[in-house]
């Protein structure tokens, strides 16, 4: 199995590949893994690989198909996993000197039903600590780079999944997006990804950032590879309360690439000051869609201006509490030099915890504290409210919105990780969704004249993947994903 064979393969070919016993599940995650650890000198897209899982994953689906039974939706797929997603005896860091050596006691649900599909689970991949970033650079163990210009980041916080699918290391991966992880990553990579609606995929065994908007969703090289993998995952699971109880759709079957008559609105707001290329780019998409019979409605999202000061001040009111665990008595670092405890927690927690995460914990605990809580928390908590109407109002007139996902392509590395709020208007376009905890998804549209992808950014109703997922394949199907 060469390179080239292994960098194209889609969740479809590999299943053709085993039923038609041109390979084994166990020989492809061999051959997979060599790969990855010969790929990641150059990207690090993976903090590490779990080899012993794999192959015995891989195993348990050959040994189902020599047997004639259902191998499974993902049957003896390569996948990635975002390493804040716990896993059974298998470090999970969260990219951060904290968790070091933290080897988790169960696993994410997420991870639970991606193996009982068949998927073979390769090893955890890079991320921004406690996905706190957009660069994959605040990582305590070092960046990610992007496979499409190693100068590059691959986006983030989930930037080692989605560096992983671009450089064909995983066939697809899962991530976490709380404020864009998922889709700002996959916009900077040149693959798809998907953020669910708030509840459709369970928070069972994700480490909690901001609970409120963090969601675990996938990534794939095709829009059909993240319909199937969200249709594995998704669904009510009762160790999340917030999980939903709405049918999971068949979406992999309800792509049909006919989206006449589907109406799509362009929020003003989104394309004002927008860098021409991306905005050039985003347009042109929308121009196919229009051929495919799509109708495009100029709306307006009024409240967008304040969606960044609005999450800004919630997630990291949410990180301040969700953080407070690690006090150097639970979990793995502790401070031994310590004379009290007091000076145990301070030492622990300010030797374990990255710049930006101590950023977050110190505004968070601000915008909580007694005379604060109102004016800041209690506000952004309203315009939340006001946020998330604007798309409700919207929805009513359309079935679908468009946007860019960022404002601008790839960056360098250290171009932005000494400006914080520079580096937060990376994620200008994808906050809202988040806020109103609708689906929204990235889909590759082209790329720049410097050979930089460029993501477009649908966002649909609440449970309405269908649709989104629906509308991505057309343009895909189209050829839209290279450039319309
Ligand atoms: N980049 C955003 C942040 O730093 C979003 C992170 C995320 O979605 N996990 O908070």
């Amino acid at each position: 199995m060469d390179a080239g064979f292994l960098r194209s393969l889609t969740i479809d070919a590999v299943r053709q590949g085993l039923l038609r016993k041109e390979f084994r599940a166990v020989e492809l995650a061999e051959a997979m893994l060599r790969f990855a650890q010969a790929e990641d000198a150059r990207t690090r897209a993976y903090l590490h690989f779990c080899p012993e899982r794999a192959f015995s994953a891989a195993r348990r689906v050959d040994e189902k198909i020599a047997r004639g039974e259902d191998p499974g939706p993902l049957a003896g797929v390569p996948v990635a996993v975002k390493d804040v997603i716990l896993t059974k005896g298998v470090r999970t860091t969260c990219a951060s000197r904290l968790l070091a050596n933290y080897i988790p006691p169960y696993d994410a649900t997420a991870v639970v039903r991606l193996e009982e599909a068949g998927g073979v689970i390769l090893g955890k991949t890079n991320c921004d600590e406690f996905a706190m970033g957009s660069s994959t650079e605040n990582s305590a163990f070092g960046p990610t780079r992007n496979p499409v210009d190693p100068e590059r980041v691959p986006g983030g916080s989930s930037g080692g999944s989605a560096a992983a699918v671009a450089q064909g290391t995983a066939v697809v991966a899962l991530g976490s997006d709380t404020g864009g992880s998922i889709r700002q990553p996959a916009s900077f990579c040149g693959i798809s990804g998907v953020t669910p609606t708030y509840g459709r995929v369970s928070r069972y065994g994700l480490v909690a950032f901001a609970s409120s908007l963090d969601h675990i969703g996938p990534f794939g090289k095709t829009v059909r590879d993240n319909a199937i993998l969200l249709r594995v995952i998704a669904g009510r699971d009762e160790r999340d309360s917030t999980s939903a109880f709405a049918p999971v759709p068949d979406y992999p079957a309800l792509l049909d690439g006919d989206v006449r008559g589907v109406k799509i609105g362009l929020p003003r707001e989104y394309f004002k000051g927008l860098a021409s290329e991306t905005g050039d780019l985003i347009l042109r998409a929308v121009d196919l869609l229009r051929k495919l019979g799509c109708e495009v409605f100029d709306i307006s999202l009024p409240t967008t201006d304040y969606a960044i000061a609005c999450y800004y001040i919630i997630c990291t009111a949410e990180a301040s509490s969700n953080l407070a665990r690690y006090d150097g008595v639970r979990y793995t670092t502790r401070n031994f030099e310590a004379d009290t405890l007091v000076e145990m927690y301070r030492r622990t927690r300010g030797e374990g915890f990255g710049a930006e995460c101590k950023r977050r914990i110190i505004l968070g605990t601000y915008v909580l504290s007694a005379g604060y809580y109102d004016a800041y928390y209690l506000k952004a908590q309203k315009v939340r409210a006001l946020i998330a109407r604007d798309f409700a109002e919207a929805f009513q007139k359309v079935d679908a919105i468009i946007t860019p996902v960022s404002p601008f392509p790839a960056f360098k590395l250290g171009e932005k990780i000494d400006d914080p709020l520079e580096m937060y208007l990376s994620d200008i376009y994808t906050i809202t969704g988040s806020l109103a905890g609708i689906p929204c998804m990235s889909v590759p549209c082209g790329r720049t004249a410097s050979g930089l992808p460029v993501g477009m950014q649908i966002l649909a109703r609440h449970f309405d993947e269908a649709g989104m997922l629906r509308l991505a394949d057309a343009f895909e199907r189209a050829g839209g994903t290279a450039g319309a």
